[in-house]
């Protein structure tokens, strides 16, 4: 049975003795790794592996949609700021192409049961284009029923009204998610996003009347202007608008990596001491107020799907997160998208003139990717468990791989012992548990066991490619 994941506790010496920088293991081996000799063909290769061993296992779809109207200054996400609506057409004409190249190659095994369009802005669309989009998947790819399958949007508050949440919900999408970050207006003027507190509110009961499943709202704790004070005040407005999902990251302040980030006064950010205060105030609130500690930064209502699957031990994590499917494959469609196919990944080009350009030659536009050898399968599982439960059956890996575990990960097992003398740890003859003290530096926990941190670097210092893991 999975560990408990109500209960996570802050240590704010050991946070600071182990917070450093680290990757959020939405995949293993992540994405840094991706080689470009890893393209098209390989990609094929993939498919074709999946056809022969049956190709019965239901797929999952993303579509990026890379569009927004306004730059949000922490943004680090892959996407196009413009007004100019003639862009998205443009956009769509290709990724429709994309997706029935994507149609052709799955035709067979092509019933979909999750679809997840993100951005950028998937409600840059209007209501007309995305009509055409959907019935353009629909006519490629083979949906399960609303009542089985999960088909989220992430929305802009902002760019939606109450009559495009209704539209959307006609549209096939069940559960939505929406970007708040802080109710407060300084801190949203601080940051380029002002939303109002009654647009989101008003978004949020629309989602709730017109019959969405899961409501979900993402937070950002670290920004500018951001006090305890601020946070309490947002917490509380968020606890009493009570979706059943929320996302609370840490913002990770890179300007060298994301530009708009240089826009942030770095004089206004809240120092790490009072980083740490807001996040435990979070756990604090939102757990009072019944939320499940889901893992990383992710909490939910004790019978939202998330929590339910953490509990089953059926918890997953992909690029989007944390997901309650784990056994499908992962089909992504637009710009810098990334798939996930059996051991492989593959990630399309990043900027739209070089996407635009592969399919013009009539080819899927993958740029880079990795085909997993046995050693990552074997770490991927294991980061995955110790991500999505907090704990690990040592056994049950030798009794599916052929390893002694004590002897293959002789290394790890001695880099751990450190998280072990701290209590974050425990280890016994089966089981490896993270207790809830090590909850919030998991991925710590988890990088011991990343191969590449500690043989392969690759481009640029860890310090200057990833995010403080708190
Ligand atoms: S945070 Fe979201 S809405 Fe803001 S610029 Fe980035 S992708 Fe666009």
């Amino acid at each position: 049975m999975p560990a408990s994941t109500q209960h996570v506790e802050i240590d704010s010496g050991l946070i600071a003795k182990f917070n450093q920088s680290g990757p959020r293991y939405t995949s293993y081996p992540t994405a840094d790794r991706f080689s470009g000799s890893y393209g098209f063909g390989s990609y094929l290769e993939g498919v074709a592996g999946l056809r022969a061993r049956g190709g019965l296992a239901p797929l999952s779809l993303y579509i990026h949609i890379p569009f927004c109207q306004s730059i949000c200054y922490y943004c680090a996400c892959n996407k196009v700021i413009t007004k100019d609506r003639s862009k998205a057409e443009t956009y769509l004409d290709y990724l429709k192409q994309e997706v029935a190249m994507q149609g052709r190659l799955f035709a067979g095994m092509n019933r979909v049961e999750q679809l997840h369009f993100g951005g950028g802005t998937p409600t840059y669309l209007s209501d007309e284009q995305m009509d055409d989009l959907l019935a353009h998947l629909h006519q490629w790819f083979e949906f399960a029923p609303d009542a089985e399958g999960e088909y989220s949007i992430e929305i802009d508050p902002r760019t939606v009204d109450v009559a495009r949440i209704y539209k959307l919900r006609e549209q096939g999408f069940n559960r939505i998610s929406m970007g708040v970050q802080d109710f407060d207006p300084d801190v949203q003027i601080a940051v380029n996003r002002v939303q109002s507190e009654a647009d989101t509110r008003a978004v949020i009961a629309a989602s709730r009347a017109a019959g969405f499943r899961s409501v979900s709202i993402d937070l950002i704790y670290g920004l500018p202007r951001q006090t305890l004070c601020t946070m309490e005040q947002t917490l509380a407005k968020v606890i009493d608008c009570s979706p059943d999902r929320i996302s609370i990251y840490s913002y990770a302040h890179m300007p060298h990596l994301f530009k708009p980030q240089r826009r942030i006064n770095e004089d206004e950010m809240p120092d790490s001491a009072t980083k740490l205060d807001m996040l435990a105030l979070c756990i604090k609130r939102l757990t009072d107020a019944g939320y499940v500690y889901i893992g990383m930064d992710h909490f939910a209502k004790p019978n939202d799907e998330l929590a339910v699957a953490q509990r089953l031990g059926r918890l997953h994590r992909n690029f989007q997160g944390y997901s309650t499917r784990s056994e499908t494959n992962l089909v992504a469609c637009g710009v810098s998208a990334i798939s996930s196919l059996g051991s492989s990944y593959s990630q399309n080009e990043k900027t739209l003139d070089a996407y635009y350009e592969r399919i013009d030659e009539g080819k899927l536009p993958v740029a880079r990717g990795l085909q997993l050898d046995n050693d990552d399968l074997l770490r991927r599982i294991i980061i995955q468990r110790l991500m999505c439960n907090f704990e690990l059956s040592m056994q049950s890996i030798e009794q599916a791989w052929p390893i002694r575990f004590s002897s293959y990960f002789a290394p790890e097992l001695a880099r751990l012992k450190s998280f072990v003398d701290d209590g974050l740890v425990d280890i016994d003859n089966e089981w490896l548990t993270v207790t809830p003290k090590g909850r919030l530096l998991v991925r710590n926990i988890c990088m011991v066991f990343d191969s590449y941190l500690a043989s392969k670097p690759a481009i640029g210092p860890i310090p200057l490619r990833y995010s403080k893991t708190i």
